[in-house]
């Protein structure tokens, strides 16, 4: 038996397929990254919490000497374990290597894969139909990510995507659609672009905010970040349906009808929702940078096609 496997049996430390199980939960708990192991990381602790670890098996370290220079390197064996597994998890295509990941990132992190989001998700009996709604960052998504907020504004946009087939079921287009909700609402750093709401479901698994397409997905809008935008549900929804749209300028624009709505309709309490649309002076809430807001051809098409859709009908 080697040394760190006999140190590992004589503190009776838990097995790697356990502790392999453990890294997957927190990955999906933190979001889908851990930074790599070292002293003073709450999630080390919050680990060694979860397999009750008593002082000696937190504390133990190994010794290591480097014949090259001659010194002794010592590293905690609980740390070492936990790398172990992450690194097995690696070599499955579970996760991807801190510095992997920080060639996409910026940050040495370990980051789940669509496979590993998968096994995480069932290693916690999340059903899997909750995936896209999750906080949770995978590589493969964040790599489109990426290339969406990165790619440059074009000049002659049009929001409509001719060439994609009505029915995509393969993974690449899952992927695809994850990767423009995961940029829309990160862009817009999760919050409502009209109201401003930002919040998260108690497990801290789910944001309320959506990313709404422009040109909607039915009408073969593209999903790119021109053609998207951060909305809470009922923003979304009044959005879709044409109770407000966006002038160029990305001013609240209300709809005329809202002044023959019944007394009683749009209220929450004293909060009157189509008012309080209408009330909104200046621009919407958007990204800092400017290359990712909403490209006035996507506006256009949601003012003419969605917006205005009733007055055009009835001259
Ligand atoms: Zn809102």
């Amino acid at each position: 038996m080697s040394y760190e496997g006999r140190m590992l049996h004589d503190l009776a430390m838990p097995g790697r397929e356990r502790v392999e199980q453990a890294l997957l939960r927190a990955l999906l708990m933190h979001g889908g990254t851990l930074l790599e192991f070292g002293a003073g990381q709450e999630v080390v602790d919050e680990l060694a919490d979860d397999f009750g670890l008593n002082a000696d098996q937190r504390t133990a370290f190994l010794q290591t000497v480097y014949r090259k220079e001659n010194r002794a390197k010592k590293s905690l064996l609980w740390h070492r374990l936990l790398f172990r597994a992450a690194d097995s998890l690696a070599r499955d295509h579970l996760v991807s290597r801190p510095s992997r990941t920080f060639q996409l990132t910026g940050k040495r992190e370990w980051m789940l894969t669509e496979d590993g989001f998968d096994q995480a998700l069932r290693t916690c009996n999340i059903p899997r139909v909750r995936k896209n709604s999750l906080a949770v960052r995978s590589y493969d998504v964040q790599k489109i990510v990426r290339r969406l907020m990165e790619s440059r504004r074009p000049v002659n946009y049009s929001p409509i995507d001719t060439e994609r087939r009505v029915i995509t079921t393969t993974r690449e287009a899952l992927l695809r659609i994850r990767g423009f909700r995961q940029a829309v609402i990160q862009a817009y750093s999760y919050r409502c672009a009209v109201c401003g709401l930002k919040i998260i479901s108690p497990d801290r698994l789910s944001w309320e905010v959506e990313a709404a397409h422009i040109v909607p997905h039915f009408s073969m809008g593209r999903d790119d970040i021109w053609n998207g935008i951060a909305l809470c549900h009922l923003h979304h929804w009044a959005f879709d349906v044409g109770w407000f749209s966006l002038r160029d300028d990305y001013a609240v624009e209300v709809s005329s009808r809202a002044g023959s709505l019944p007394k009683d309709y749009g209220r929450l309490g004293d909060y009157e929702f189509i008012t309080a649309l209408s009330r909104r002076p200046e621009r919407i809430l958007l990204p800092s940078d400017s290359e990712i807001h909403p490209h006035q051809n996507a506006i256009r098409w949601h003012r003419q096609n969605i917006f205005r859709r009733d007055e055009e009908q009835r001259v």
